[in-house]
Formats: structure tokens, sequence, C-alpha cells
């Protein structure tokens, strides 16, 4: 699996959901079909007066969501910018011919109140849930960065077995310490909770490791 491939399988799935945070701080999310791929990110059309437009206008920051009939979930988290002026009508138009339903939302020359957004850097999360064990990997797209997250095992592991036993996915590797295969995680939590020596740690996706006893 790869960067490439994960935007195929978008494209493939064809309807994305969209995921932003309003001024109030509520989530938002929408369904949009209205896309153009290529090899290194995406187009997207939506139009100007829609809050949507107004949240990405903001700060770009945007989460979109993929999920296959065969259980495999690809999450971007992206930056979204507006393609410049000069290039929005070349856009905006081979978005409605990839998409016909289009001319029927927004017939003859209404198409000119949408604006084309880009995602061409971002995080990719691949998850799939329909191969045993289960698979996790993440890519990169442009400028885009991995952020750690899941568990680990620290030097505090006493060699107990306790995660490996309570473990769904039989991820854990014995050894001094004992290993979680990342690969094949569901990130449960299962683990973090039976260990009798906090030797299990959270990443916090921010690269921090979050010990037992700091849970909220
Ligand atoms: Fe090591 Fe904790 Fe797992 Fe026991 S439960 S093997 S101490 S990580
Ligand atoms: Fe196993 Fe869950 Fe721990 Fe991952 S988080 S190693 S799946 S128990």
């Amino acid at each position: 699996m790869d960067a490439k491939t994960c935007l195929e399988k978008c494209r493939l799935v064809g309807v994305l959901s969209f995921a932003t945070v309003d001024g109030e701080g509520n989530p938002q999310i929408r369904c949009i079909s209205a896309i153009h791929f290529e090899e290194d990110g995406f187009y997207f059309f939506t139009a100007r007066g829609k809050n949507f437009c107004r949240e990405l206008l903001e700060n770009g920051k945007v989460q979109i969501l993929a999920y296959t009939r065969f259980k495999e979930m690809i999450r971007l988290s992206a930056k979204a910018s507006p393609v410049p002026e000069a290039e929005q009508e070349e856009k905006i138009n081979r978005i409605f011919d990839e998409q016909p339903y289009l001319a029927n939302v927004y017939p003859g020359g209404t198409r000119k109140i949408g604006i084309v957004f880009e995602v061409k850097n971002a995080e990719i999360e691949y998850f799939h849930l329909g191969v045993n064990p289960i698979f996790r990997e993440s890519y990169t797209l442009g400028a885009g960065v991995v952020s750690e997250k899941g568990y680990y095992i620290t030097d505090s592991c006493i060699g107990c077995g306790k995660c490996r036993n309570n473990c769904p996915q039989s991820c854990i590797v014995q050894g001094k310490p004992y290993r979680i295969s990342q690969k094949h995680c569901l990130h449960c939590g299962s683990c973090y909770e039976s260990c009798p020596v906090g030797a299990v740690r959270k990443r916090d996706g921010k690269g921090k490791a979050v010990r037992k006893r700091d849970r909220k």
C-alpha cells in the first residue's frame, strides 16, 4: 500500500466525507463527490456561500474519509487551499465534465458560485479491518506529516505476558521488553489497561507519551 494507491481507492469509493469544525467548535461533516483526482492529490468543488467554504477558508484544516466495501478505511488529515483564481474556471469545468449530475444542481452559468479547493498536503492513514491480522499504515502526501499514534512498551516491562494474553490481534511479541507490532495494532488500549507496572504508554498523536496514571 502507498499514498497513490490510497488516492485511487478514494477515487473508486467516489463519495468522500469531509469533516471540519465550525466557529462554535462543533463538528460538521459533508459528503462530496464533486472531486477530480490526480496522482498527487485531488480537487473538490463547493459553493462560496456554504458554511463549509467559510470553515475551509479560515484555516484549511479538514479530515477526509473513505471506507471501502472491503472494510478499508482511508483517512486524510489535510490542508485544503483554494486553487488560484486564474485556474478556478478550468478546474470547475473539469469537475463538471467528470460529474454530469452537477449540471443539474448548478445549471448553465450558475456554477460560477462554485469554488474549487485542492488537497496536495496530507497525512494518510490506511486501516484494513477485512484481513487477519488487521493492517494499518500511514503515508504522506506532499508536505504532510505522519503523527505517531497508538501504544508502545517501555523498558519497565517485567515480561509477565498479561498484555499479550489480552491483545485481540495477538500483535504483541515476546522479548525484553515485549514489543507491539504496530502494523497490526487496533489501538484498542487493552494492553495499556492490563499492564500491572504501567510499562505500556500511549502516544498522544503529537509525539508525546501519556502514562497510564495521566489518563483523564
Ligand atoms: Fe511487559 Fe506490561 Fe506486557 Fe507484562 S503486561 S509483558 S509488564 S508490557
Ligand atoms: Fe493489542 Fe490493543 Fe494493545 Fe494494540 S492496543 S497491542 S491491539 S491490546
